[in-house]
């Protein structure tokens, strides 16, 4: 295992930072918390560098990189809040349509995305569920075309913005993930309704599904059987997520840094009194061990190896823990600049603490560590 970054990655890094910041994503997060409709043009801007071919397979017309390359792109992405479905259409859709998917759907959608003409995101969730999202309800009963889907969704990411959602529906009498089926659903075709939460760079939306059919092409897989793919793309999505908060934790030091070596009191940088430097360090420490702990799980899932869940749970339990409370330091190393919400600390604020519980509380991803030593 070599974490060392190659030539290759480090210009990618490079050129992404550079992409970001000339066309100024993250004022472009800031029009998004504002109500504008961002997406298409980003999109447009993304397939223009292929981000969205990234972790595509080489036979469908994409780059064939792995999810440790797009951590590093992800990384890059997360200093500006990238408000785009980037992590949800590679890191969830393009994975379980790789592993789960016809050469049909294949052909349909993984090009299609590499080209970035298909956005996808997922729906998991529903009221009342636990946060991590084991024991989906919404039923899918098989008819003489296919399948007939009833129930509802919630904290869809980016529902109205992609043109397919990964459905997790229950076709079995199973409970937790046995018995799950996923499946591939047109979102224009879904009632849907926007929700008003904390993250407003990353809308998500409520999905009604109402005697609604889809046909047999829509199953993504053997019926009942997706439970562990499903999980691993949880996974891999949860690692992307870890990814986007290590590059904002990356930013929010480097403001702090900046902040302290500017703002003076008692004729002297802030950053030369010790509660202020030992901060700015202690946050500098939590944001490399994240960024070590995000980039071993990105290769642990890539590799397969045996402790890749519990790689996983450890980077999403340091990164909601640790990082939250950076981005919380950065505001409050900020404190003389008065309240200000053109300040980007609420935003990466903000968005850490919707991604805390996504995908699992602090201690759900505890007890999924705790389980993987058989205690
Ligand atoms: C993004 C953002 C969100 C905010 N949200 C809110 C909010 O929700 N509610 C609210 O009331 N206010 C909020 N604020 C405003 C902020 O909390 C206040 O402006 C703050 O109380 C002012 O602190 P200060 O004057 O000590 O800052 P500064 O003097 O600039 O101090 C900055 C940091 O340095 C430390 N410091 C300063 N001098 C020394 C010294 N000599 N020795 C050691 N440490 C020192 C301070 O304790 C502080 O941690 C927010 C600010 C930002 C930037």
């Amino acid at each position: 295992m070599d974490f060392r970054i190659n030539d290759e990655q480090r210009q990618m890094r490079e050129t992404a930072r550079e992409f970001f910041e000339d066309r100024e994503v993250l004022e472009r997060a800031r029009e998004r918390i504002d109500g504008e409709a961002v997406v298409d043009d980003l999109w447009a801007d993304l397939s223009e560098m292929d981000y969205p071919a990234l972790t595509i397979p080489l036979e469908y017309n994409g780059l064939g990189d792995d999810v440790l390359y797009l951590s590093l792109l992800l990384e890059e992405a997360g200093r500006v809040a990238l408000p785009a479905p980037l992590p949800e259409t590679l890191a969830f859709g393009a994975f379980v349509l790789d592993e789960l998917g016809t050469d049909d759907q294949k052909e349909e959608f993984l090009p299609a995305i590499a080209d970035g003409e298909q956005r996808l995101s997922f729906a998991l969730y529903e009221s009342g569920q636990e946060s991590l999202p084991r024991d989906i309800q919404l039923a899918a009963a098989p008819t003489d075309e296919g399948y007939r889907l009833d129930g509802t969704k919630t904290l869809v990411p980016f529902g109205k913005q992609v043109d397919t959602i990964v459905v997790a529906a229950r076709t079995g009498s199973g409970t937790g993930m046995d018995g799950i089926s996923l499946f591939l659903v047109d979102a224009e075709r879904v009632d849907s309704e926007p929700q008003d939460t904390l993250d407003r760079t990353r809308p998500t939306t409520k999905l009604h599904f109402d005697d609604f059919t889809v046909d047999e092409s829509a199953l993504l897989g053997t019926e009942g059987e997706a439970g562990s793919v499903l999980q691993e793309a949880m996974d891999r999505y949860t690692v992307a997520t870890c990814a986007m908060t290590v590059g904002a934790a990356s930013r929010a030091v480097e403001m702090s840094s900046e902040y302290g070596s500017q703002r003076e009191q008692f004729d002297k940088p802030i950053g030369q009194f010790q509660a202020v430097k030992h901060r700015i360090a202690d946050m500098w420490m939590a944001t490399q061990a994240a960024r070590s702990l995000t980039y071993y799980a990105a290769w642990a899932l890539e590799n397969d190896e045996e402790d890749a869940a519990r790689a996983v749970s450890e980077a999403k339990l340091f990164c909601s823990e640790q990082l939250t409370q950076v981005f919380a330091d950065d505001i409050h190393n900020h404190g003389g600049m008065g309240f200000t919400s053109e300040h980007d600390g609420h935003i990466y604020f903000k968005q850490a603490k919707a991604w805390e519980t996504f995908l699992g509380t602090p201690t759900e991803h505890l007890d999924r560590i705790a389980d993987s030593h058989d205690l």
